[in-house]
Protein backbone atom coordinates (compact mmCIF):
# COMPACT_ATOMS: atom_id res chain seq x y z
CA UNK A 1 0.00 0.00 0.00
CA UNK A 2 1.50 3.66 -0.62
CA UNK A 3 0.64 5.84 2.20
CA UNK A 4 2.10 9.14 3.73
CA UNK A 5 4.33 9.01 6.84
CA UNK A 6 1.35 10.20 10.14
CA UNK A 7 3.82 12.66 10.58
CA UNK A 8 3.56 14.47 7.54
CA UNK A 9 -0.42 14.57 7.79
CA UNK A 10 -1.38 17.59 9.59
CA UNK A 11 -4.51 17.16 12.27
CA UNK A 12 -7.92 16.49 10.92
CA UNK A 13 -9.24 18.62 13.27
CA UNK A 14 -6.70 21.27 12.62
CA UNK A 15 -8.26 21.71 9.14
CA UNK A 16 -11.55 23.30 9.63
CA UNK A 17 -10.20 26.28 9.05
CA UNK A 18 -11.09 29.49 10.57
CA UNK A 19 -14.23 28.84 13.53
CA UNK A 20 -15.92 31.75 13.73
CA UNK A 21 -16.43 32.11 17.22
CA UNK A 22 -19.65 34.17 17.94
CA UNK A 23 -19.03 35.50 21.42
CA UNK A 24 -21.93 35.80 23.80
CA UNK A 25 -23.27 38.98 25.06
CA UNK A 26 -25.07 36.45 27.88
CA UNK A 27 -23.75 34.56 30.96
CA UNK A 28 -21.94 30.91 30.10
CA UNK A 29 -25.23 28.63 29.61
CA UNK A 30 -25.33 24.97 30.15
CA UNK A 31 -26.64 23.22 26.43
CA UNK A 32 -27.61 19.96 25.79
CA UNK A 33 -26.70 18.50 22.42
CA UNK A 34 -28.46 15.49 20.86
CA UNK A 35 -26.64 14.07 18.04
CA UNK A 36 -23.42 15.81 19.22
CA UNK A 37 -21.13 13.20 17.63
CA UNK A 38 -22.66 13.43 14.61
CA UNK A 39 -21.93 15.93 11.92
CA UNK A 40 -23.89 18.82 12.34
CA UNK A 41 -23.66 18.58 15.95
CA UNK A 42 -19.99 18.39 16.75
CA UNK A 43 -19.48 21.58 15.19
CA UNK A 44 -22.19 22.84 16.89
CA UNK A 45 -20.57 21.87 20.38
CA UNK A 46 -17.10 23.50 19.55
CA UNK A 47 -18.88 26.35 18.52
CA UNK A 48 -20.70 26.45 21.62
CA UNK A 49 -17.37 25.59 23.90
CA UNK A 50 -15.31 28.05 22.12
CA UNK A 51 -18.44 31.05 23.09
CA UNK A 52 -17.83 29.91 26.82
CA UNK A 53 -20.63 27.27 27.73
CA UNK A 54 -21.12 23.86 29.55
CA UNK A 55 -21.65 21.31 26.60
CA UNK A 56 -23.51 18.24 27.22
CA UNK A 57 -23.48 15.71 23.76
CA UNK A 58 -26.06 13.37 24.06
CA UNK A 59 -25.95 10.65 21.42
CA UNK A 60 -26.14 6.93 20.70
CA UNK A 61 -23.19 6.94 18.41
CA UNK A 62 -25.43 5.27 15.67
CA UNK A 63 -23.98 7.68 12.81
CA UNK A 64 -22.39 9.83 15.39
CA UNK A 65 -18.57 9.25 15.63
CA UNK A 66 -16.18 9.30 18.83
CA UNK A 67 -13.75 10.86 16.27
CA UNK A 68 -16.09 14.00 15.55
CA UNK A 69 -15.67 15.34 19.24
CA UNK A 70 -12.41 13.48 20.56
CA UNK A 71 -10.51 17.24 20.49
CA UNK A 72 -13.15 18.71 22.20
CA UNK A 73 -12.48 16.26 25.22
CA UNK A 74 -9.70 19.46 26.51
CA UNK A 75 -12.45 21.47 27.35
CA UNK A 76 -13.46 20.38 31.11
CA UNK A 77 -16.75 21.98 30.34
CA UNK A 78 -17.50 19.29 27.34
CA UNK A 79 -19.11 15.99 28.81
CA UNK A 80 -20.78 13.17 26.90
CA UNK A 81 -23.65 10.96 27.51
CA UNK A 82 -24.45 7.77 25.69
CA UNK A 83 -28.40 7.51 25.67
CA UNK A 84 -31.03 6.94 22.70
CA UNK A 85 -33.33 9.95 22.93
CA UNK A 86 -36.34 7.72 22.06
CA UNK A 87 -36.29 7.18 26.15
CA UNK A 88 -36.89 10.17 28.14
CA UNK A 89 -33.82 12.27 29.47
CA UNK A 90 -33.61 14.57 33.06
CA UNK A 91 -30.68 16.95 33.51
CA UNK A 92 -30.62 20.47 34.39
CA UNK A 93 -30.17 22.49 31.46
CA UNK A 94 -30.78 26.37 30.38
CA UNK A 95 -30.77 25.23 26.09
CA UNK A 96 -31.28 22.43 24.31
CA UNK A 97 -30.64 21.53 20.60
CA UNK A 98 -32.62 18.82 19.32
CA UNK A 99 -29.85 17.43 16.49
CA UNK A 100 -30.01 13.52 17.07
CA UNK A 101 -31.50 11.64 14.16
CA UNK A 102 -29.76 9.85 11.12
CA UNK A 103 -29.80 12.47 8.25
CA UNK A 104 -28.53 10.51 4.97
CA UNK A 105 -30.96 8.43 3.50
CA UNK A 106 -29.51 5.07 3.53
CA UNK A 107 -28.75 5.46 7.59
CA UNK A 108 -32.36 6.38 8.30
CA UNK A 109 -33.98 3.99 6.00
CA UNK A 110 -31.90 1.41 7.74
CA UNK A 111 -34.09 1.05 10.47
CA UNK A 112 -37.11 3.08 9.79
CA UNK A 113 -39.16 2.24 12.65
CA UNK A 114 -36.20 3.74 14.68
CA UNK A 115 -36.09 6.59 12.68
CA UNK A 116 -39.60 7.48 13.48
CA UNK A 117 -39.15 6.66 17.07
CA UNK A 118 -35.95 9.34 16.93
CA UNK A 119 -37.78 12.26 15.49
CA UNK A 120 -41.33 11.38 17.70
CA UNK A 121 -40.24 10.17 20.58
CA UNK A 122 -36.67 12.40 20.75
CA UNK A 123 -38.81 14.91 20.25
CA UNK A 124 -41.22 14.59 22.89
CA UNK A 125 -38.87 13.73 25.53
CA UNK A 126 -36.67 16.80 24.95
CA UNK A 127 -40.20 19.12 24.91
CA UNK A 128 -40.78 17.32 28.50
CA UNK A 129 -37.45 18.06 29.44
CA UNK A 130 -37.78 21.73 28.07
CA UNK A 131 -40.76 22.19 29.30
CA UNK A 132 -39.90 20.93 33.06
CA UNK A 133 -36.21 23.31 33.28
CA UNK A 134 -37.59 26.12 30.99
CA UNK A 135 -34.89 25.42 28.74
CA UNK A 136 -35.33 26.96 25.15
CA UNK A 137 -35.20 24.34 22.87
CA UNK A 138 -33.87 24.28 19.08
CA UNK A 139 -35.37 21.45 16.40
CA UNK A 140 -33.34 20.66 13.39
CA UNK A 141 -36.16 20.01 10.91
CA UNK A 142 -35.62 19.63 7.61
CA UNK A 143 -36.49 20.46 3.86
CA UNK A 144 -38.05 17.29 3.72
CA UNK A 145 -40.91 18.83 5.29
CA UNK A 146 -41.41 19.44 1.65
CA UNK A 147 -41.37 16.09 0.39
CA UNK A 148 -40.68 16.49 -3.64
CA UNK A 149 -41.73 19.78 -3.69
CA UNK A 150 -44.63 21.24 -6.39
CA UNK A 151 -43.61 25.21 -5.33
CA UNK A 152 -40.27 26.21 -6.02
CA UNK A 153 -37.84 27.50 -4.43
CA UNK A 154 -39.63 26.60 -1.26
CA UNK A 155 -41.12 29.17 1.29
CA UNK A 156 -42.23 28.23 4.69
CA UNK A 157 -45.82 28.68 4.14
CA UNK A 158 -45.43 25.73 1.77
CA UNK A 159 -47.23 22.47 3.38
CA UNK A 160 -45.57 20.12 0.62
CA UNK A 161 -45.79 17.22 -1.33
CA UNK A 162 -44.87 14.14 1.01
CA UNK A 163 -45.45 10.44 0.92
CA UNK A 164 -46.77 8.76 4.19
CA UNK A 165 -45.47 5.06 3.13
CA UNK A 166 -42.52 5.43 0.99
CA UNK A 167 -38.50 4.53 2.14
CA UNK A 168 -38.23 8.16 3.08
CA UNK A 169 -41.26 8.64 4.98
CA UNK A 170 -39.87 7.31 8.43
CA UNK A 171 -37.34 10.78 8.09
CA UNK A 172 -40.04 12.92 6.54
CA UNK A 173 -43.51 12.29 8.40
CA UNK A 174 -41.19 12.04 11.78
CA UNK A 175 -39.65 15.13 11.05
CA UNK A 176 -43.07 16.77 10.56
CA UNK A 177 -44.66 14.74 13.72
CA UNK A 178 -41.50 16.66 15.53
CA UNK A 179 -42.42 19.97 13.88
CA UNK A 180 -46.20 19.66 15.06
CA UNK A 181 -44.97 18.75 18.90
CA UNK A 182 -42.86 21.56 18.67
CA UNK A 183 -45.96 23.96 17.77
CA UNK A 184 -48.08 22.57 20.64
CA UNK A 185 -45.89 22.64 23.26
CA UNK A 186 -44.86 26.17 22.49
CA UNK A 187 -48.84 26.42 22.39
CA UNK A 188 -49.86 24.55 25.34
CA UNK A 189 -46.87 24.87 27.64
CA UNK A 190 -44.97 27.96 26.79
CA UNK A 191 -41.74 26.57 25.82
CA UNK A 192 -39.59 28.86 23.91
CA UNK A 193 -39.25 26.87 20.44
CA UNK A 194 -36.96 27.48 17.61
CA UNK A 195 -37.82 25.38 14.12
CA UNK A 196 -34.81 25.23 11.67
CA UNK A 197 -35.87 23.91 8.49
CA UNK A 198 -32.27 22.84 7.41
CA UNK A 199 -31.26 22.24 3.40
CA UNK A 200 -28.37 20.01 2.26
CA UNK A 201 -25.51 21.01 4.21
CA UNK A 202 -21.82 19.60 3.66
CA UNK A 203 -18.46 19.88 5.19
CA UNK A 204 -15.85 18.17 7.14
CA UNK A 205 -16.86 15.53 9.84
CA UNK A 206 -19.10 13.77 7.29
CA UNK A 207 -18.62 10.29 7.40
CA UNK A 208 -16.65 9.00 4.40
CA UNK A 209 -20.17 5.80 4.22
CA UNK A 210 -22.10 8.29 5.18
CA UNK A 211 -24.25 7.68 1.57
CA UNK A 212 -25.02 11.71 1.23
CA UNK A 213 -24.02 12.87 -2.10
CA UNK A 214 -21.24 15.35 -1.55
CA UNK A 215 -19.36 13.07 0.81
CA UNK A 216 -20.07 10.21 -1.87
CA UNK A 217 -18.82 12.07 -4.58
CA UNK A 218 -15.78 13.59 -3.03
CA UNK A 219 -14.65 9.75 -1.73
CA UNK A 220 -15.56 8.31 -5.11
CA UNK A 221 -13.15 10.93 -6.73
CA UNK A 222 -10.21 10.34 -3.95
CA UNK A 223 -10.18 6.83 -4.65
CA UNK A 224 -10.47 7.09 -8.08
CA UNK A 225 -13.62 5.20 -7.99
CA UNK A 226 -16.89 5.41 -10.35
CA UNK A 227 -19.05 8.59 -9.22
CA UNK A 228 -22.57 7.45 -9.04
CA UNK A 229 -25.33 9.48 -10.46
CA UNK A 230 -28.31 8.10 -8.94
CA UNK A 231 -31.22 8.79 -12.22
CA UNK A 232 -30.14 10.81 -15.06
CA UNK A 233 -28.62 13.24 -13.00
CA UNK A 234 -30.69 16.54 -13.49
CA UNK A 235 -32.08 16.47 -10.34
CA UNK A 236 -31.18 19.85 -8.12
CA UNK A 237 -30.28 20.27 -4.72
CA UNK A 238 -28.29 23.23 -2.56
CA UNK A 239 -25.28 22.82 -0.91
CA UNK A 240 -25.04 24.50 2.38
CA UNK A 241 -21.40 24.72 3.59
CA UNK A 242 -21.50 23.63 7.47
CA UNK A 243 -19.84 26.79 9.30
CA UNK A 244 -22.48 28.80 7.52
CA UNK A 245 -25.69 26.62 8.97
CA UNK A 246 -23.69 26.92 12.61
CA UNK A 247 -23.86 31.02 12.32
CA UNK A 248 -27.46 30.64 11.53
CA UNK A 249 -28.11 28.11 14.10
CA UNK A 250 -26.80 30.85 16.66
CA UNK A 251 -28.55 33.35 15.23
CA UNK A 252 -31.77 31.72 15.25
CA UNK A 253 -31.27 30.92 18.83
CA UNK A 254 -30.77 34.56 19.50
CA UNK A 255 -33.91 35.90 18.38
CA UNK A 256 -36.90 37.02 20.53
CA UNK A 257 -38.98 34.30 21.99
CA UNK A 258 -41.60 35.66 20.06
CA UNK A 259 -40.34 34.13 16.89
CA UNK A 260 -40.54 30.57 16.64
CA UNK A 261 -40.01 29.83 12.90
CA UNK A 262 -40.28 27.44 10.99
CA UNK A 263 -37.23 28.97 9.23
CA UNK A 264 -35.27 27.75 6.29
CA UNK A 265 -31.59 27.30 6.61
CA UNK A 266 -29.64 26.64 3.38
CA UNK A 267 -27.84 28.07 0.83
CA UNK A 268 -29.89 29.70 -2.25
CA UNK A 269 -27.71 28.71 -5.37
CA UNK A 270 -28.99 25.78 -6.84
CA UNK A 271 -26.96 22.88 -9.36
CA UNK A 272 -27.89 20.13 -10.78
CA UNK A 273 -25.95 16.66 -9.50
CA UNK A 274 -24.06 15.97 -12.45
CA UNK A 275 -23.01 19.93 -11.71
CA UNK A 276 -21.34 18.79 -8.62
CA UNK A 277 -20.06 15.65 -10.31
CA UNK A 278 -18.07 18.05 -12.75
CA UNK A 279 -17.13 19.82 -9.98
CA UNK A 280 -15.75 17.49 -7.75
CA UNK A 281 -14.02 15.80 -10.60
CA UNK A 282 -12.13 18.86 -11.72
CA UNK A 283 -11.29 19.71 -8.29
CA UNK A 284 -9.89 16.51 -7.24
CA UNK A 285 -8.22 16.24 -10.45
CA UNK A 286 -9.54 12.70 -10.16
CA UNK A 287 -9.70 10.36 -13.06
CA UNK A 288 -13.14 8.71 -12.37
CA UNK A 289 -15.50 8.05 -14.52
CA UNK A 290 -19.54 8.78 -14.00
CA UNK A 291 -22.06 6.17 -13.89
CA UNK A 292 -25.56 5.77 -13.56
CA UNK A 293 -27.29 4.35 -10.79
CA UNK A 294 -31.47 3.92 -10.67
CA UNK A 295 -32.77 7.01 -9.23
CA UNK A 296 -34.15 5.87 -5.44
CA UNK A 297 -38.11 5.98 -5.44
CA UNK A 298 -39.41 9.80 -4.20
CA UNK A 299 -36.09 11.17 -4.77
CA UNK A 300 -36.98 15.07 -4.92
CA UNK A 301 -36.92 16.76 -8.03
CA UNK A 302 -35.88 20.06 -7.05
CA UNK A 303 -34.53 21.59 -4.04
CA UNK A 304 -34.16 25.23 -3.05
CA UNK A 305 -34.85 27.23 -0.29
CA UNK A 306 -36.10 30.45 0.09
CA UNK A 307 -34.14 32.12 2.53
CA UNK A 308 -35.95 35.68 2.37
CA UNK A 309 -37.68 35.22 6.23
CA UNK A 310 -34.08 34.22 7.58
CA UNK A 311 -32.55 36.84 5.84
CA UNK A 312 -35.17 39.15 7.02
CA UNK A 313 -35.52 38.17 11.01
CA UNK A 314 -32.00 36.74 11.58
CA UNK A 315 -29.92 39.23 9.28
CA UNK A 316 -28.52 35.65 8.33
CA UNK A 317 -27.40 33.95 4.79
CA UNK A 318 -24.63 32.04 3.76
CA UNK A 319 -21.30 33.69 3.06
CA UNK A 320 -19.27 30.34 1.54
CA UNK A 321 -19.46 29.59 -2.23
CA UNK A 322 -19.85 25.93 -3.02
CA UNK A 323 -16.35 25.83 -4.53
CA UNK A 324 -14.95 27.27 -1.58
CA UNK A 325 -16.40 24.71 0.53
CA UNK A 326 -15.81 21.97 -1.55
CA UNK A 327 -12.05 22.88 -1.32
CA UNK A 328 -11.97 22.43 2.29
CA UNK A 329 -14.41 19.32 2.08
CA UNK A 330 -12.25 17.56 -0.26
CA UNK A 331 -9.01 18.74 1.89
CA UNK A 332 -10.77 16.97 4.92
CA UNK A 333 -11.46 14.06 3.05
CA UNK A 334 -7.78 13.70 1.76
CA UNK A 335 -6.37 13.76 5.12
CA UNK A 336 -8.97 11.67 6.65
CA UNK A 337 -8.43 8.49 3.89
CA UNK A 338 -4.72 8.90 4.68
CA UNK A 339 -4.87 8.54 7.89
CA UNK A 340 -7.20 5.77 7.45
CA UNK A 341 -4.66 4.11 5.19
CA UNK A 342 -2.03 4.49 7.10
CA UNK A 343 -4.28 3.30 9.90
CA UNK A 344 -4.83 0.02 8.50
CA UNK A 345 -1.22 -0.59 7.17
CA UNK A 346 0.52 -0.42 10.35
P1 LIG B 1 -25.56 12.70 11.38
O1 LIG B 1 -26.13 11.37 11.04
O2 LIG B 1 -24.13 12.96 11.06
O3 LIG B 1 -25.76 13.02 12.92
C1 LIG B 1 -26.86 12.56 13.66
C2 LIG B 1 -26.39 12.26 15.07
O4 LIG B 1 -27.50 11.84 15.86
C3 LIG B 1 -25.37 11.13 15.14
O5 LIG B 1 -24.33 11.47 16.01
C4 LIG B 1 -26.18 9.95 15.66
O6 LIG B 1 -25.37 8.99 16.31
C5 LIG B 1 -27.16 10.65 16.56
N1 LIG B 1 -28.40 9.89 16.78
C6 LIG B 1 -29.20 9.33 15.84
N2 LIG B 1 -30.26 8.75 16.41
C7 LIG B 1 -30.14 8.95 17.75
C8 LIG B 1 -30.92 8.58 18.86
N3 LIG B 1 -32.05 7.87 18.73
N4 LIG B 1 -30.49 8.94 20.10
C9 LIG B 1 -29.35 9.64 20.26
N5 LIG B 1 -28.57 10.01 19.23
C10 LIG B 1 -28.96 9.68 17.99
O7 LIG B 1 -26.50 13.79 10.67
P2 LIG B 1 -26.33 15.36 10.54
O8 LIG B 1 -26.18 15.70 9.11
O9 LIG B 1 -25.35 15.87 11.51
O10 LIG B 1 -27.79 15.84 10.96
C11 LIG B 1 -28.07 16.36 12.25
C12 LIG B 1 -29.52 16.79 12.33
O11 LIG B 1 -29.79 17.79 11.34
C13 LIG B 1 -30.51 15.66 12.08
O12 LIG B 1 -31.61 15.81 12.96
C14 LIG B 1 -30.95 15.87 10.66
O13 LIG B 1 -32.26 15.40 10.43
C15 LIG B 1 -30.88 17.39 10.53
N6 LIG B 1 -30.67 17.81 9.14
C16 LIG B 1 -29.43 17.71 8.57
C17 LIG B 1 -29.27 18.09 7.24
C18 LIG B 1 -27.92 18.05 6.57
O14 LIG B 1 -27.84 18.38 5.38
N7 LIG B 1 -26.84 17.71 7.22
C19 LIG B 1 -30.37 18.54 6.50
C20 LIG B 1 -31.61 18.59 7.12
C21 LIG B 1 -31.75 18.24 8.44
N1 LIG C 1 -27.22 11.11 -5.23
C1 LIG C 1 -26.47 10.67 -6.31
N2 LIG C 1 -25.40 9.87 -6.05
C2 LIG C 1 -25.03 9.50 -4.80
C3 LIG C 1 -25.80 9.97 -3.70
C4 LIG C 1 -26.89 10.77 -3.95
O1 LIG C 1 -26.76 10.99 -7.46
O2 LIG C 1 -24.03 8.78 -4.66
C5 LIG C 1 -28.37 12.01 -5.50
C6 LIG C 1 -29.67 11.60 -4.80
O3 LIG C 1 -30.41 10.72 -5.61
C7 LIG C 1 -30.35 12.94 -4.67
C8 LIG C 1 -29.21 13.94 -4.46
O4 LIG C 1 -28.04 13.28 -4.95
O5 LIG C 1 -31.04 13.30 -5.84
C9 LIG C 1 -28.98 14.33 -3.02
O6 LIG C 1 -28.90 13.15 -2.27
P1 LIG C 1 -28.55 13.13 -0.72
O7 LIG C 1 -28.70 11.72 -0.26
O8 LIG C 1 -27.24 13.80 -0.50
O9 LIG C 1 -29.62 14.07 -0.04
P2 LIG C 1 -31.23 14.17 -0.15
O10 LIG C 1 -31.73 13.31 -1.25
O11 LIG C 1 -31.70 13.73 1.18
O12 LIG C 1 -31.45 15.60 -0.45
Amino acid sequence: KTTRPLSSLPNVNALFGEVRVVRSKQRPRHILVTGGAGFLGSHLCERLLKAGHTVICVDNFSTGLERNIRHLRNFDRFSVLKHDVIHPIDIEVDEIYNLACPASPPHYQADPVHTMKTCVLGALNLLELAARTGARIFQASTSEIYGDPLVHPQVEGYWGNVNSFGPRSCYDEGKRSAETLFFDFNKKHHVEIKVARIFNTYGPHMRPDDGRVVSNFIVQALKGQDITIYGDGSQTRSFCFVNDLIDGFQQLMATEPSFTGPVNLGNPVEFTILELAEMVIQMTGSRSKTIRNPLPTDDPRQRRPDISLAQRELGWQPMVPLATGLEKTIHYFDRLLAEEAHELAE
